[in-house]
């Protein structure tokens, strides 16, 4: 455990710990950010009204627009000769939303990514293999920093040239390598077609996220790169990857929150009414220690549920595997439909990879998914009974009708480095 004070911190002093944080930087965004200002002015809400966490609820959301509307640096609480880094969030869903750190909000994204890696199996001494993007993107610096700060030799290998990360894999011998879920699956793949058995690999630690994946990539990645993968997730808006983070001694319970210093909660996607713990609904932030880009209530539009694990190392809470962004959902015909239920029931085929994009077309006044999913190797696409099955397991568990196309290992898309999108909507080219 990296700080192991902290981590496992007992939850009343946790709490005490968090009460005296939030008043404060309620009072700091307050005076510093004309936009909460004017917030709280409208609705008549004081900074000393927020006492503790049972005070959150009064405090209105903050959301992507808010901080699109003050593109791109009116959220700072800080002046600009405080700031020593400025990221932009991928743009992922439009355009980006810029964030900014003071050299204290850099010593805590190092700390919680430091933290991070060592839950994911890092120790020092170790050297990271970090395929993350660099660059305005929060990935590749955020790793790197924290890794530093962990003890590990970080190489900087950045997304993409795939080629070249096979070759860093084999000769420099990286025992923790960091990418997207998806990137993993390429490197995966990419080892395989070229017969390099993982025994000869150094690596054995894969810190994967930046966007949603269950355990049929994990399966996945796990065997084709010989590696225990956990999950680690964040978004530019909080402070980037270091958010909360799987253990690999403990998969599939959940990522543990640093709730020290992201304090969350989930609340009803349509009323923002807070939500008990172990309920879904959308993930939201406030930031209780950052000084130049501290957010309120901050509506992610990541839907999951928060929960305390009785058999955790740590004590902070967990939250469980994305199931996607609000606004990826398809509603299709009425069903709210998320890619990765597609990927959970892929899983349950063992002559099937993870490799698939759903198609959404209109057909007259109905939408249409099509499922692409590739075989694995040996296996025919030609395989009725295989896609019958499929067919019929995903009626069951998701209960909607799709079309199924059963395709070739290597023919559908691939993660060139990045995040990988797996939705292909051609309704509004097909109305
Ligand atoms: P953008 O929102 O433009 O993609 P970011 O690069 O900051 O910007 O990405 C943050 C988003 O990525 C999160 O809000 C979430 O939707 C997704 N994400 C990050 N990590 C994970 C993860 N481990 N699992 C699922 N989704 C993730």
């Amino acid at each position: 455990m990296y700080n192991s004070r902290l981590e496992t911190m007992p939850l009343e002093e946790l709490r005490a710990l968090q009460n005296a944080r939030l008043s404060s930087l309620v009072k700091r965004v307050y005076e510093n950010v004309p936009f909460y200002k004017q917030q709280f002015d409208v609705i008549g809400l004081h900074p000393e009204d927020i006492k503790t966490l049972e005070d959150i609820h009064k405090l209105p959301f903050t959301k992507k627009t808010d901080l699109r509307d003050n593109y791109p640096f009116g959220m700072f609480a800080k002046p600009m000769d405080e700031i020593r880094r400025i990221h932009a969030s991928s743009g992922t869903t439009g355009k980006p939303t810029v964030v900014g750190y003071t050299e204290a909000d850099l010593g805590v994204f190092d700390e919680v990514v430091a933290r991070s890696l060592a839950c994911a199996g890092a120790r020092p001494g170790m050297k990271l293999h970090n395929a993350y993007g660099y660059g305005l993107f929060t990935g590749g610096l955020g790793m790197h920093g924290g890794a530093t700060k962990l003890g590990m030799a970080v190489i900087p290998v950045s997304g993409g040239m795939t080629e070249r990360q096979l070759t860093i894999l084999q000769d420099f011998e990286p025992e923790v390598i960091c990418c997207t879920p998806s990137y993993a699956q390429t490197l995966a793949d990419e080892l395989e077609k070229r017969g390099i058995d993982t025994d000869s690999l150094a690596v054995k630690y894969a810190v994967l996220g930046a966007e949603p994946w269950t355990e049929a990539i994990r399966s996945q990645v796990e065997r084709g790169l010989g590696v225990r993968a956990s999950n680690i997730y964040g978004l530019s808006e909080v402070i980037g990857p270091g958010v909360s983070q799987e253990d690999f001694e403990e998969q599939g319970s959940g990522s543990y929150i640093w709730e020290d210093h992201f304090f969350p909660e989930v609340v009803d996607r349509d009323s923002g009414e807070p939500l008990p713990y172990g309920e879904e609904g959308v993930l939201v932030f406030t930031t209780l220690t950052k000084e130049a880009f501290p957010v309120l209530r901050y509506w992610t539009n990541d839907i999951c549920s928060i929960n305390y694990d009785p058999n955790g190392k740590r004590t902070h809470i967990k939250m469980s595997t994305i199931k996607g962004r609000a606004d990826d959902m398809l509603i299709i015909r009425g069903v709210n439909l998320f890619h990765t239920q597609v990927e959970e029931v892929i899983h349950m085929f063992d002559y099937l990879s993870p490799n698939y994009r759903l198609l959404v077309d209109k057909k007259g006044a109905m939408d249409k998914v099509t499922v692409e999913v590739e075989t694995v190797a040996n296996v025919e696409p030609e395989n009725e009974d295989l896609r019958g099955r499929l067919k019929k397991k995903v009626k069951d568990f998701i209960g909607l009708s799709m079309e199924i196309v059963l395709k070739s290992p290597g023919s559908i898309p691939r993660s060139q480095g990045g995040k990988l999108s797996r939705i292909v909507d051609r309704r509004v080219k097909s109305v």
